[in-house]
């Protein structure tokens, strides 16, 4: 079975797919995903196999032209109002992380904040920002040591991977005292 024709076969009669997004059904239209087709939702459409379908989503049913994916279901309702309005607001009860990641998911770039989020948004990014940092200096420490265990047992003519150990102790230093 090819799925690219099934969609251009419903594309002709009933242009619309069922979404299913943590039980929150909606039926949406293609002439509305096509306006974003860089989303994942748009990407949906240009699928021709099962395999690219299940990429994109968690579980399908080709004979309801229905879609499943396991996300909240709230944001979903934002989405949706993307998808109708071209732009995106920040989520009631989401922190700004959780919000970059839902976007992320759903292929929504930062650029299509509408003005009245696009402030606070940044505000908390970089609130945000500087806690990661903290978080990411223990990271690098952590990856630094595991590296230069494996280079213990790497040959010792590899100058470079040793200029690389050298490097990434010196970078986790420097973010240690900041
Ligand atoms: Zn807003």
């Amino acid at each position: 079975m090819v799925y690219g024709q099934v969609f251009s076969q419903h594309s002709s009669g009933d242009c619309f797919i069922n979404v299913n997004v943590g039980g929150f059904k909606q039926q949406m239209e293609h002439t509305v995903l096509q306006r974003f087709p860089q989303t994942r939702l748009g990407r949906l459409l240009c699928c021709s196999s099962k395999e690219a379908i299940l990429d994109l989503c968690d579980d399908f049913s080709p004979s309801e032209m229905e879609f499943y994916f396991d996300r909240s279901p709230h944001f979903f309702c934002y989405v949706l109002n993307f998808y109708l309005t071209g732009k995106i607001h920040l989520a009631d009860g989401l922190c700004v992380i959780s919000f970059v990641q839902e976007i992320e998911y759903w292929g929504i770039k930062e650029r299509h904040l509408d003005l009245c989020c696009s402030n606070k948004f940044y505000e908390l990014m970089e609130v945000a920002g500087d806690k990661q940092w903290d978080q990411m200096s223990d990271e690098v420490q952590l990856h630094s040591s595991a590296s230069s265990t494996e280079e213990l047992s790497a040959s010792e003519d590899n100058i470079e991977m040793f200029e690389g150990s050298w490097c990434a102790d010196v970078r986790s230093n420097i973010l240690d005292s900041t």
